[in-house]
């Protein structure tokens, strides 16, 4: 592992890397659960880093003052990461090459 990762970088491999293990682990275990799982685990921890301050004048938490502006925040991220993701689009996706 680099020493120049950002903790981005480092958070976003050691959780594939945790999933890898864990399949690895439990070989009759559905990579599907372990993925879900993984989610769950990604949307807590990122919603407990996203309680606004208190403040009602911090620009910072204003983005994420509500419960539904967090959601509106985490749907746009989600969006944008699985859209960059390698993953995304797959030679067997039902409408693959008929672009
Ligand atoms: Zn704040």
């Amino acid at each position: 592992m680099s020493e120049a990762q950002t903790p981005y970088d480092k958070a976003a491999e050691e959780a594939v890397e945790l999933g890898n293990r864990l399949a690895n682990t439990d070989e009759d275990a559905d990579l599907w659960d372990l993925a879900d799982g993984l989610l769950a685990g990604a949307i807590q921890y990122w919603l407990y880093t996203r309680q606004p301050c208190g403040d009602p004048q911090c620009q910072d938490c204003g983005p994420i003052c509500t419960a539904d502006l967090r959601l509106q925040a985490l749907h746009e991220a989600v969006d944008e990461l699985a859209r960059s993701s390698e993953y995304f689009h797959a030679p067997t996706d039902f409408d693959a090459g008929r672009a």
